[in-house]
């Protein structure tokens, strides 16, 4: 059974969320406090948190902050109820994965909640599936070597970047975020800023594109992150 977190200090959309998700099967636990969510999504195994904004003692910007600097694909749908707050809830800083605009339709929500949770499980299976070789353009990559050509020259690539290189190929034409990058190349060791992703792909850009200010292999998807065609 998966396992819900709801974060949110108003009594009756708190109860509301709870039996709505309850009936679809999901497990729930709730906090009505910013320290208490906070506390309870650091320490309690959930798949998914729901994130007021609007919180006493915390507001839900610095807990979502919080968690996934500790909990990077633990994934979080802020509930918001102002729309100008988009930009920043799926911005670089905070890492979100969704959200939702006050008032919302719990059919909405839960829609939400499937395709943030299957993503998820995307990520998931892409990070275990094992790749060896692949070739795209003049590029021919051997993961199971660490070597690399482009044409006939060989390509300088770290550890880390072959790892990035084989999670984008083993999801090639889909979107990824950056949250995905950071957890395949750092997991939770260490938190770096997402921007850390972006000097990286600058890297890689310049070792097997043909041209680094425009590529055609490793695209950007604005506000999102990044997406493999080949
Ligand atoms: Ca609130």
């Amino acid at each position: 059974m998966q396992k819900v977190l709801i974060v949110e200090d108003e009594v009756s959309l708190r109860d509301g969320l709870r039996d709505n998700l309850e009936a679809e099967g999901y497990a729930v636990s709730t906090a009505s406090t910013g320290k208490e969510g906070l506390k309870k999504g650091l320490e309690e195994e959930v798949d998914l948190i729901l994130l007021d904004i609007v919180l006493p003692g915390m507001n839900g910007f610095d807990i979502c902050k919080e968690i996934k600097s500790k909990k990077l694909t633990v994934p979080i749908i802020m509930l918001t109820a102002k729309a100008k707050e988009v930009d920043k809830i799926l911005g670089l800083e905070l890492g979100a994965d969704d959200y939702v605009t006050k008032p919302f339709s719990i059919n909405e929500l839960l829609a939400r909640i499937k395709a943030v949770l299957r993503r998820a499980e995307i990520h998931r299976a892409a990070k275990q599936k094992k790749i060896d070789f692949y070739e795209f353009g003049d590029v021919k990559l051997n993961f199971a070597e660490l070597e690399g050509y482009k044409g006939t020259k060989k390509l300088r690539l770290s550890k880390r970047e072959f790892d990035i290189l084989a999670y984008m190929v083993k999801r090639k034409g889909e979107v990824i975020s950056r949250n995905d990058l950071l957890d395949v190349v750092w997991g939770y060791e260490v938190f770096p800023s997402t921007r850390t992703v972006d000097n990286f792909m600058a890297r890689l850009r310049k070792q097997i594109e043909d041209k680094a200010s425009k590529p055609k292999y490793i695209q950007s998807v604005r506000s999102v992150g990044y997406k493999f065609v080949a």
